[in-house]
């Protein structure tokens, strides 16, 4: 039997950016179901940095915080994974590990965040998080001064080692899948002061989730402290496929096309955080969070007063 929820919104994912905008739309009084898989992008870091008054708190309690401050305000948590959608505006339904539960929503957001799609070397997917990295606001400070290898994968690699680059004098640059360096390029890393290796990476050498050294085909090892990657990130967007919409490519992935209020192409669906804005860190995915709860709240509001009109005339 299938457990039937009705709420004006439902939110899917319970992120920075669902718990975010569950929050606005709750300070609303408007009846909110967060449903969480309860797994964040950044589960593996540590601490989380750039967030402004928690600096280097751990994801963990950051949400649970969220968490806790949402329920205050009348938000429901829902534990699962939202499995399907259907409906349109004012009448959709969003079902929970495969029909254990279906909700009856007005509105939707999905905050579902993206997957990290890896580099394929042993060794990354042990460390990623930790000593295996990506982003340099996220944990370039905590790396500063240490050995670095930039592993390359696609034409964004020469931008990662310029910014891995004023953190640290000894920045290494492994070719790896990275299309050849232009002639200007090779003056760049010249000037950096940037050891090239050409030779393809065969795997990283890791203790537990701290990388050694990477270890390149013909057996050459190079000590590291740290090792840089470019995953390709893909929005989670299949709930958003089930409700008519189309994702859309970028250079860094695909994602979730919003307006600056996260509204999507589907009527009656909000999209925001890492699953419309690839790049969107912690605070940005918290702050689009609370813009598409506002939107999504001021949308309700003018659709409750165009019926109370209505009823009124109706006399
Ligand atoms: C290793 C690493 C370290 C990082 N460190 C930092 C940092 O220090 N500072 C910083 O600002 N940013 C950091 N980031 C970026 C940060 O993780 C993202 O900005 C942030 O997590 C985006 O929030 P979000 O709510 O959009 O997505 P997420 O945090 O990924 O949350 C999405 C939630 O939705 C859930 N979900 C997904 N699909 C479903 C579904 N179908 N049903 C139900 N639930 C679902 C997921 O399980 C998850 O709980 C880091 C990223 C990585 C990969």
């Amino acid at each position: 039997m299938s457990e039937q929820m009705q709420a004006d919104v439902v939110v899917i994912g319970g992120g920075a950016a669902g718990l975010a905008a569950a929050i606005a739309l709750a300070r609303s009084r408007r009846s909110v179901i967060v449903v969480d898989a309860a797994h964040p992008r950044n589960e593996r870091a540590a601490g989380a940095h750039n967030v402004l008054g928690q600096e280097g708190v751990a994801p963990a309690e950051l949400l649970a915080r969220g968490r806790a401050e949402a329920t205050a305000y009348g938000a429901r948590m829902l534990p699962g994974v939202a499995t399907g959608a259907s409906g349109a505006i004012d009448d959709f339904v969003i079902e929970v590990d495969d029909g254990r539960v279906h909700i009856a929503a007005r509105r939707v957001v999905i905050a579902t965040g993206l997957v990290d799609d890896l580099p394929d070397i042993p060794g990354v997917e042990a460390a990623w998080g930790r000593s295996v990295l990506h982003c340099p606001f996220c944990h370039g400070w905590e790396v500063r001064e240490k050995r670095i290898a930039v592993i390359g994968r696609n034409e964004n690699t020469l931008h990662q080692v310029i910014l891995f680059r004023q953190l640290s004098d000894d920045v290494t640059l492994f070719l790896h899948e990275a299309p050849e360096p232009t002639d200007e390029q090779w003056e760049q890393l010249a000037a950096l002061g940037v050891p090239v290796v050409t030779p393809p990476v065969k795997r990283l050498v890791v203790d537990g989730t701290a990388v050694r050294a990477v270890e390149i085909e013909g057996g050459r090892s190079f000590p590291v402290d740290a090792v840089v990657v470019a995953p390709v990130f893909t929005a989670r967007s299949e709930l958003f496929a089930a409700l008519g919409g189309q994702p859309a490519a970028t250079p860094f992935g695909l994602r979730i096309e919003a307006d600056p209020r996260g509204q999507t192409s589907v009527p009656g669906v909000w999209a925001a955080g890492n699953a419309a804005d690839l790049t969107a860190m912690v605070v940005a995915s918290s702050a689009a969070g609370v813009v598409a709860g506002a939107a999504v709240h001021g949308d309700l509001a003018a659709r409750d007063l165009a019926r109370a009109v209505e009823r009124r005339r109706a006399g």
